[in-house]
């Protein structure tokens, strides 16, 4: 078997830097915390999916191999984290004037679409929560037969009580919430108890309901994440990747789920926390509320590849401040980087000490700003050899397409003035071909003459 890299990690599962050993070293089962699609994803979201598709590849790169799995909600996220308000899929279909299926299905291809722009690998199962409802059902079942849940007017309920490590993953204060008055529990037992299943209201026509054996409804938001999870990737798995939000209530209710339910130890080896992407200036999105979408930022003229830049510039565990005047210089850095790249020969060597270094950086707790500098720091070395080679195999791990050589789309028109160019040179008649050089100009190109005839340039 081909040596493995060593790959350290910040397992957020006691906050200590740990060295990476699989369950299973000839596959390593991965767990990405998908999308709700109810709207389209802001370009925040985008960095979680970034974040774990680095994790993926550097695995990939230090030879494991992985298998990744990644859920779309669909149903059961409500608007508000205290298990009340509107499912923000039903929300979205009524203000939409369509159904939650259509919502779905709308924003789940849109999210597909993304994460394809972003050089994001397709993950190898993507599972959606309506798809599994029998599976969430029988988890909960279990729940109900080791005594972790109870009923309420408008649900089944876990009852964290019942599992003492609640809360250990986030290190919360258990204690310190229940004694707060502040969250309203209403029928709850307990300030961190958390629905399962939720009952349709009375009266309420919901897109979304199935039967179950507690009453007409849907389930809760956590449940599906510990239901898929466990059975495309067994009871414990190696690593569960999400944002820093989820570590509170979404990863903490997943555990007490999961391991409630099979009371086998652990579910999760190496939790994985990517954090926010702010912007301290003005909310710039009118869609999201706050942060731009992917589609919003190509709007305004940047390549979806130099936000994945922009993101690789910042450690993951860093908030990172969005702004258009940053996401600028990254462009800039990007487009750099590339039209250097693109001018080296290929001299068949590598770069052993370059790589070492790189190396370094992303097995070390997945060092990407690092990373970029070593690259930089090739670039710029002039007595350096083997830099084709060595950035293509870089650019295994970072996704930048840095040596692809963009397919420039010429207009008709263009195509036109650049052969009607051709002929007044063959003609000699150099006063037409330099207007005609000109109005090409005009029309966002630049072209040049060479040995045996002109070359064309975006401007
Ligand atoms: P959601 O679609 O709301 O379930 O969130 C999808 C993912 O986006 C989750 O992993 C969140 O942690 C993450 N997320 C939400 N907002 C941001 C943000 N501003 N920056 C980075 N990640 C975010
Ligand atoms: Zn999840």
């Amino acid at each position: 078997m081909e040596e493995k890299a060593k790959i350290k990690f910040m397992n957020t599962l006691g906050r200590k830097i740990e060295i990476f050993v699989p369950i299973d070293e000839s596959k390593i089962k991965m767990y990405t915390c998908g999308p709700t699609v109810y709207s389209e994803a802001h370009i925040g979201n985008m960095r979680a999916y970034i974040f774990s598709d680095i994790v993926r590849r550097v695995l990939e790169y230090g030879k494991y191999k992985v298998k990744q799995v990644m859920n779309i909600t669909d149903v059961g996220h409500l608007t508000s984290d205290a298990d009340e308000g509107e499912d923000k899929l039903q929300k979205a279909a009524i203000e939409q004037k369509t159904t939650a299926w259509d919502i779905s299905k709308r924003y789940t291809a849109q999210f597909l679409d993304d994460t394809s722009k972003l050089n994001i690998q397709p993950v190898h199962v993507l599972c959606k929560a309506t798809d599994h409802i029998p599976e969430q059902i029988s988890l909960i079942k279990k729940l109900e037969q080791k005594g972790f849940t109870y009923l309420t007017s408008d649900g089944v309920y876990y009852d964290t009580s019942k599992f003492p490590r609640y809360g250990d993953l986030a290190k919360l204060d258990v204690e310190g919430l229940q004694a707060g008055k502040r969250i309203k529990i209403r029928e709850k037992r307990n300030k961190t108890d958390f629905a399962l299943w939720k009952f349709s209201k009375p009266g309420e026509k919901r897109d979304m309901e199935w039967i179950s054996p507690w009453g007409k409804g849907f389930p809760g938001w956590h449940i599906e994440c510990s239901a898929m999870s466990m059975k495309y990737l067994g009871k414990t798995f190696d690593i569960h990747t999400g944002g820093i939000d989820h570590i509170p209530i979404h990863h903490t209710n997943e555990i007490a789920q999961s391991e409630g339910a099979t009371g086998s130890g652990k579910f999760v080896n190496y939790w994985l926390h990517h954090d926010f992407l702010i912007s301290k200036k003005e909310k710039i999105s009118k869609s999201t509320g706050g942060l731009l979408t992917l589609t919003e930022l190509e709007q305004k003229g940047f390549m979806p590849i130099a936000y994945r830049y922009f993101v690789l510039t910042a450690h993951y565990r860093k908030p990172l401040d969005f702004s258009l005047e940053n996401l600028e210089n990254a462009q800039n850095s990007y487009d750099r980087l590339k039209n250097i790249s693109n001018e080296i020969r290929d001299d068949g060597k590598t770069n052993i000490s370059y790589l070492k270094k790189f190396k370094r950086a992303i097995n070390n707790d997945l060092n990407t700003p690092k990373a970029l500098a070593v690259i930089w720091g090739l670039l710029r070395d002039e007595k350096a050899k083997g830099k084709y080679q060595t950035i293509k195999e870089m650019d295994r791990v970072l996704g930048l397409d840095i040596l692809k050589k963009e397919e420039m789309k010429i207009p008709k028109k263009v195509q036109r003035m650049v052969e009607e160019r051709e002929k007044a040179r063959k003609n000699k008649d150099w006063k037409k071909a330099d207007n005609v050089r000109d109005q090409i100009l005009d029309s966002g190109f630049i072209i040049e003459d060479i040995l045996d005839g002109q070359r064309l340039k975006k401007r």
